[in-house]
């Protein structure tokens, strides 16, 4: 059951490439935001991918918004690199997360968005979701929205 209660201005759901991406952007725009996680750590499907995978997008065409790869780096980062620049890419940019909290539902309210982890009430003025997302309260399908 849901029981703590967190406020934030703007919800990112997922840090993955995309959420990163986006919460990057909002701070970039001083609009501080908090990236919820389900999972321990960022970039959790590249961590998951097989060892050997690469890149096949080359870097110049695959960085992130004002934070490109190492110059070190071949033109076709391995997982292993990838996950490293998304690691460095949140350290860069400061961007706030909270790990272990799996998003399972996002209702609309008169202020913004009450958005539930299985053990967080999370409220925000707008509501990121780049990620697959569950269903809203009213059964539509929850996407990328602003207050
Ligand atoms: C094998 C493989 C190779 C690829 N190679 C390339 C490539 O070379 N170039 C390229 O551009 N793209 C490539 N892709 C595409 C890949 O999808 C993207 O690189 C990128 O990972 C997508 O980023 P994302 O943030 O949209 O999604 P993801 O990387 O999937 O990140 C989503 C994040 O959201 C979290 N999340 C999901 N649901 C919830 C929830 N309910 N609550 C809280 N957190 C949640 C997940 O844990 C995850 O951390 C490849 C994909 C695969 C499978």
């Amino acid at each position: 059951m849901s029981s703590a209660v967190q406020a934030s201005p703007v919800i990112v759901v997922g840090a993955g490439p995309a959420g990163l991406a986006m919460a990057a952007c909002l701070q970039k725009e001083k609009l501080p935001c908090i990236v919820l996680e389900q999972h321990d750590h960022v970039g959790s499907s590249w961590v998951g991918h097989y060892h050997r995978l690469h890149l096949h997008t080359d870097k110049a065409h695959s960085a992130l918004p004002f934070f490109d790869f190492p110059k070190s780096y071949p033109r076709y980062p391995s997982r292993q690199q990838v996950v490293d620049y998304l690691n460095a890419y949140t350290r860069h940019h400061q961007i706030q997360r909270l790990h272990g909290q799996k998003i399972v539902r996002a209702c609309r309210t008169e202020e913004g968005w009450e958005v539930r982890s299985q053990d967080t009430v999370h409220r925000a003025s707008a509501l990121v979701w780049p990620c697959a997302a569950p269903s809203t309260s009213s059964g539509a399908r929850c996407s990328a929205s602003r207050s």
